[in-house]
C-alpha cells in the first residue's frame, strides 16, 4: 500500500535543511520506497501506544535503551523504529522498565 507518511512521494521536507538546496530527506517510514507492507497501519496504531506507554513512565527512548543489554544504539534505533511503526511493535517491550 502507499505510504501514508509521504504519501507515496517518498521523500519527506525538513523545516531547516543544513543544505538549501536538499531540503528534504528519504522517508523514513517507507526507507524512501513510497510503499509499505500493509500490516503497518496495525504497526504504526500499535507503536503509538508503545510510545505512550514509555512516556506515562516517563522515560525517555534513550533511557529505555540503557536498560536493554546490548549495543546501546542499535537498541535505541530499534525502539524507535517499533514506536514509529516501521518494524512489527513488540507491545510487551517496555513492560519491565
Ligand atoms: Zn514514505
Amino acid at each position: 500500500m502507499k505510504c501514508p507518511k509521504c504519501n507515496g512521494i517518498c521523500f519527506l521536507m525538513i523545516a531547516f535543511p543544513h543544505n538549501r538546496e536538499k531540503p528534504y530527506i528519504p522517508c523514513i517510514q517507507c526507507d524512501g520506497r513510497g510503499e509499505v507492507p500493509e500490516e503497518m497501519t496495525q504497526w504504526m496504531a500499535d507503536g503509538e501506544i508503545l510510545k505512550d506507554k514509555r512516556i506515562a513512565k516517563r522515560i525517555t527512548l534513550r533511557n529505555a535503551a540503557r536498560t536493554f543489554d546490548g549495543d546501546f544504539l542499535e537498541t535505541a534505533m530499534k525502539l524507535s523504529s517499533m514506536e514509529r511503526g516501521v518494524i512489527k511493535p513488540d507491545m510487551a517491550i517496555y513492560d519491565n522498565l
